[in-house]
């Protein structure tokens, strides 16, 4: 059984013990930050972490979904259980920032702030292992491969919530269009679903200077980027929210050769399933006449890899009061975005949400937004990432009879 009422007096949540933990817990943040792994390789992230909640005292699982880790928290009798997740792996980019802790390996930075997320949720364990007047169990999820490889589901896949069952799920992402005490969520769509293509065009080839003995593959290709650019605006209904962006281009290797072959790649993000088929059939039907009009071939993938985030109504409610709880201006975030999240595959099997918490300065435009060389997690939202992960166990896990507090009921963090 899942409750989704907030116990608002709680008294688990405690600043000073929250502050004895934080010098540690932005020390293993720069570390993380120092030592990025990209996708199904965060071997060492996940030594960390496992290490960190055998010290706690939890039951640890490793190798969940190749690098996954899980710990699990229980107390109490009760059957009840909820899961915290929480992503570990880094992306392929130089790092252009110069903090003390920068990337120490080549190439890869944790741009997107998982490093903050494995942090926040180590530090939630940590407190709730503490203290914390909750019944039932508590399944830390610390998944790997979040960056467009499906780790979520590798978890799942490898028996993820047989092994370890959850009656609702959470997350969060820090969000640095927000700003630090503001967090956002909402029921339904959250974030996109998220597709890929790749299209090769091919069959011409021959001399740039003899253009009748050859289709030109570059014209039909150029042509194709533009056609594709008429599909969400012309086969979508302009209500529903959609994106179709190509974002590679690749053809030819010589300024008097009409190449045989060029390939266009690109991305499609949507909210529903029809809206995905129509986009996927209207891309199919312009890659194959496009090119066939310049009496060329094409060849067409399209791979749905994420589906789109969709929070439980319920659960929406919980991780808005939860936030709250926290001390954070929460509100109902007034649109998705067009962002993806392999958390989708968590919310597909079960109820649960996503939450943006603020981490930036309340510009709309931030000058390192995700994803960017010069991107960094801001300390600032550790202690309240913590508690907003504490405020959702102690919504979901409420003693049948509470016990007496045994902490200071101040919050002060
Ligand atoms: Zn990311
Ligand atoms: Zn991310």
């Amino acid at each position: 059984m899942s409750r989704t009422a907030v116990n608002g007096d709680n008294c688990l949540i405690n600043g000073s013990l929250i502050k004895e933990i934080l010098p540690r817990l932005v020390a293993l943040r720069h570390d993380l930050h120092a030592h990025p792994e990209l996708g199904f390789n965060e071997h060492r992230t996940a030594k960390v972490v496992a290490e960190f909640l055998r010290e706690l005292g939890l039951e640890v699982h490793e190798g969940v979904g190749k690098t996954g880790v899980v710990g699990v928290l229980r107390k109490g009798s009760s059957g009840r259980s909820v899961g915290l997740r929480a992503d570990m792996d880094a992306l392929p980019i130089i790092e252009q920032g110069t903090p003390d802790y920068v990337s120490t390996h080549q190439g890869v930075m944790h741009a997107c702030g998982h490093d903050g997320h494995t942090t926040m949720l180590l530090g939630a364990a940590w407190l709730l292992s503490k203290t914390g007047d909750f019944d039932g169990t508590v399944n830390f999820i610390f998944q790997p491969a979040e960056e467009g490889q499906a780790g979520a589901k590798a978890m799942i896949d490898d028996g993820l919530f047989t092994r370890f069952p959850c009656d609702s799920v959470f997350a969060v992402h820090n969000w640095p269009e927000l700003p630090v005490g503001v967090a956002q969520t909402r029921p339904g769509p959250i974030m996109a679903a998220a597709d890929r293509f790749d299209i090769r065009v091919y069959g011409g080839g021959g001399h740039a200077a003899q253009p009748h003995l050859s289709p030109d593959t570059m014209l039909a290709t150029s042509e194709l980027v533009v056609q594709l650019n008429t599909v969400v605006s012309r086969c979508i209904d302009p209500t529903d929210p959609a994106l179709l962006t190509v974002t590679q281009v690749h053809g030819g290797f010589s300024h008097n050769m009409i190449p045989a072959e060029a390939t266009i790649t690109g991305t499609v993000r949507s909210f529903d399933l029809r809206t995905q088929d129509i986009i996927e059939a209207s891309l199919r039907r312009i890659a194959e006449h496009v090119p066939a009009a310049h009496g060329l071939d094409a060849e067409v993938k399209y791979h749905r890899y994420y589906p789109a985030t969709i929070n439980s109504e319920a659960e929406a409610e919980v991780a808005l009061r939860a936030a709250k709880n926290a001390g954070l201006q929460a509100s109902f975030a007034p649109k998705p975005a067009l962002t993806s999240e392999d958390f989708s595959f968590m919310l597909q099997e079960k109820p649960g949400a996503y939450l943006w918490l603020g981490q930036g300065d309340g510009s709309p435009k931030p000058l390192a937004p995700l994803h960017h060389p010069r991107y960094d997690f801001n300390d600032d939202i550790i202690p309240v990432g913590v508690r907003w992960f504490v405020e959702v166990v102690l919504s979901q896990l409420i003693p049948d009879s509470p016990g007496d507090c045994p902490i200071n009921p101040s919050i002060s963090s």
